[in-house]
C-alpha cells in the first residue's frame, strides 16, 4: 500500500476533468527528457485504455533513444507540425501539463495554451509550480512526474488499467530521473511501485539497455573528446566544466540526445561535487548544473542563468557569447562559495 501523497480534492478533481473531457492534449517541455515522454506517454496509454483519445505535443525532438516507446511515433511535435499543434490546443477541451512547472518551459507552445479555453491539469515535480491550472498536482519530494502519474492512476481506482505499455512508459521516467536508481531514489515506495510494474510484463533491464545501451558510435567519440580536451576543473570549488561550441557539436554530427548524461561524468571523480555542461545552440548558450549532497545548484541556474530546477539537478541559458557565458560562469564559480550560492 503507497502512502496517500496526493491530495483527495487533487484526485477526484483530476477524475471528473477526465471524465468529462472528450478531446485530450498532454503537453510537456522543451527538449524533453525521459520523464518528460515516460510520463505523456503513460497517461496516453492509461487514457486509450479507459476509452479516452488523446494526443502527446512537445515544442521540439526527443531523443532518438526513446523512439522505441509504444505510441512515440504519434507524438506531435510544435517545430515540425505548427499548424497541427496549434488546431490541437485550440480545439481541446483538457490540457494535461507534466514535467514542468512554468509555461516559459514549454517554449513556443506556450501561447497557445495561454488562449486556450480547456480545463488544465498539471502533474509535477519541480519546485514553484506556476498557478495556470485549474488542478495542480506538485510533489517535488518525489522524484519523478511518471511516479505521480502512477500514483494518480492509481488513486482514481485504475490500477488495473495500467497496461505493459503505460507500465513501460512509467518505468522510463522514474528510472532516467533518478539516474537509474541511483539518487534521489531512497524513498522505499519506489521500489513498491517498481514491483507492481513489473506484475504488468515490463522487462527493466531490457527498457535500461533500450535507452542506455543504443548510443551513436559519435556519441561514444564526443564523449571521449569531452574528458580528454575539453574538462576544466576548479579543484579548489570542486567544480567541473565542460563546454561545448556548435562547430564541434557539428563536427561529432550531433544529433538530439548525444550529450544526455555528459554533465554527470565528472562527479565521478573523488573531490567534485558540481558538475556544469555548457553547450552551443543555435540561438543561445544551454548550461545543465548537477551536484551531489546538498549543495543547490539550482540556485546557481536560477541567479546567474535565468533558469532553475532541482536541488541537485538543474539548468539555465545565456543569451551571450559561448566565450563570454563562460567568463561569467567561471567568476560564479570562484566568487561564490560553493556551499551557499
Ligand atoms: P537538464 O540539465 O537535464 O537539461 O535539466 C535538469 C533539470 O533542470 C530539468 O529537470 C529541469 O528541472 C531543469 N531545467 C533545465 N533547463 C532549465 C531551464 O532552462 N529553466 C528552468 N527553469 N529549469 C531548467
Ligand atoms: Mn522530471
Amino acid at each position: 500500500m503507497l502512502t496517500k501523497i496526493i491530495h483527495e480534492d487533487n484526485v477526484s478533481r483530476s477524475y471528473e476533468l477526465i471524465d468529462t473531457a472528450e478531446r485530450i492534449v498532454i503537453l510537456t517541455h522543451l527538449s524533453p527528457d525521459g520523464d518528460a515522454i515516460g510520463s505523456s506517454l503513460a497517461l496516453y496509454h492509461f487514457l486509450k485504455e479507459v476509452g479516452k483519445n488523446s494526443v502527446v505535443i512537445v515544442p521540439n525532438r526527443f531523443p532518438s533513444f526513446f523512439n522505441w516507446m509504444s505510441g512515440a511515433t504519434e507524438i506531435v511535435i510544435l517545430e515540425e507540425n505548427p499548424k497541427e499543434v496549434q488546431a490541437l490546443i485550440a480545439d481541446a477541451d483538457l490540457l494535461i501539463a507534466v514535467d514542468f512547472n512554468d509555461l516559459k518551459r514549454i517554449d513556443g507552445v506556450k501561447p497557445f495554451v495561454e488562449q486556450s479555453q480547456a480545463k488544465k491539469i498539471l502533474i509535477d515535480h519541480h519546485l514553484f509550480p506556476e498557478a495556470f491550472a485549474d488542478v495542480t498536482i506538485s510533489h517535488p519530494e518525489i522524484s519523478s512526474t511518471s511516479e505521480l502519474v502512477f500514483r494518480l492512476i492509481c488513486r482514481m481506482g485504475f490500477c488495473q488499467q495500467i497496461t505493459k505499455d503505460c507500465a513501460e512508459a512509467i518505468y522510463v521516467g522514474m528510472m532516467t530521473d533518478t539516474g537509474n536508481f541511483s539518487y534521489a531514489s531512497q524513498s522505499p515506495e519506489i521500489y513498491n511501485i517498481i514491483s507492481e510494474l513489473l506484475t504488468k510484463g515490463i522487462d527493466k533491464d531490457n527498457i535500461y539497455r533500450l535507452v542506455y545501451n543504443t548510443y551513436s558510435e559519435h556519441r561514444i567519440r564526443l564523449m571521449g573528446y569531452c574528458l580528454l580536451e575539453k574538462m576544466k576543473l576548479y579543484k579548489e570549488q570542486r567544480t567541473a566544466v565542460i563546454s561545448l561550441s556548435l562547430e564541434e557539436l557539428e563536427r561529432f554530427e550531433y544529433q538530439i540526445g548525444d550529450v544526455e548524461g555528459f554533465v554527470n561524468i565528472p562527479l565521478s571523480i573523488e573531490g567534485i561535487d558540481i558538475s556544469i555542461l555548457v553547450r552551443e545552440d543555435a540561438k543561445k548558450v544551454k548550461l545543465s548544473f548537477r551536484s551531489q549532497g546538498d549543495i543547490p545548484v539550482n540556485k546557481m541556474a536560477a541567479t546567474y542563468f535565468n533558469g532553475g530546477g532541482h536541488l541537485n539537478a538543474a539548468g539555465g541559458e545565456c543569451t551571450l557569447s559561448l566565450a563570454e557565458t563562460l567568463e561569467k560562469l567561471e567568476k560564479v564559480i570562484i566568487n561564490n562559495n560553493i556551499e551557499t550560492v
